[in-house]
């Protein structure tokens, strides 16, 4: 039994004291009761630090949204994987959509940062995801897995690693994939992570992600391999965070 995953990427929203009103209102729920899954917030990068210290003594689990693939070094800007697990991080996102498509993340590039972060000790949440025009042209399944197989780097497990399968036209637009495209892809993406991870592959945690909504997350969460999510919009409100995550 895989153990479910309840993300939130808070993507570039956030100030201070947004942020940890959203992380009380969360560690509270969390104090209320056991849970049957792990909960994820991903602030943006100035808030981890404090974030990660406002959730310490709870469960919630603090990570960053994107990583460099280096220790430290000229880069300005950047962010290392090491920084992140220094202020209390536990995760990072790496590969999201708009990373790829912003700042013209590749595949190699991706597989670079989800390997710091593992040398960082931190789990890498590996984003994979076709475009609308992709998947018009039947490409969905080759897309996906031609990124999954060159982001994840050696040495992934499924304690080191989480796949989020975000479909690029399903994010921010509250477009979802329907169920039926989402076992697909959630199915093929277990498969093929047999390549790398052998039977392990078994219990390697797949998120959804892309418009989950209070609404929509239980259908999406009780697929067979459906095994969390990865929630933009929606985890940046307490009460619907937290709504999503009681569909599991
Ligand atoms: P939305 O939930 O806002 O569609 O964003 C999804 C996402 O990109 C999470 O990483």
């Amino acid at each position: 039994a895989r153990r479910p995953l309840i993300a939130g990427n808070w993507k570039m929203n956030g100030l201070r004291a947004d942020g940890l009103k959203l992380v009380e209102g969360l560690v509270a729920h969390l104090r209320s009761g056991d849970q049957a899954f792990d909960m994820l917030v991903c602030p943006p990068t100035t808030l981890v630090a404090e974030v990660a210290a406002a959730a310490t003594g709870s469960t919630l689990l603090v990570g960053g949204q994107d990583c460099h693939a280096k220790e430290k070094g000229a880069h300005t800007g950047d962010t290392s994987a090491w920084m992140l697990k220094d202020v209390g991080a536990s995760c990072v996102i790496v590969g999201h959509s708009e990373r790829r498509q912003d700042h013209a993340e590749s595949n190699a590039v991706v597989k670079a940062k989800a390997g710091a972060a593992h040398a960082a000790g931190l789990i890498a949440i590996v984003c994979i995801g076709e475009t609308l025009d992709q998947r018009d042209r039947g490409e969905a399944l080759s897309v996906v897995t031609s990124q999954l197989l060159e982001s994840l780097p050696e040495g992934a497990t499924p304690e080191n690693t989480v796949v989020a399968y975000e479909p690029v036209w399903a994010i921010g637009t509250g477009k979802v994939a329907t169920p039926d495209d989402v076992a697909e892809v959630h199915a093929e993406i277990r498969k093929q992570a047999r390549e790398k991870m052998g039977d392990d592959a078994a219990r390697l945690r797949i998120l959804y992600g892309g418009s989950v909504k209070p609404d929509n997350a239980k259908e999406l969460l009780a697929l067979t391999d459906v095994d969390g999510a990865l929630v933009g919009g929606a985890s940046l409100k307490v009460e619907d965070f937290w709504a999503i995550a009681q569909g599991c």
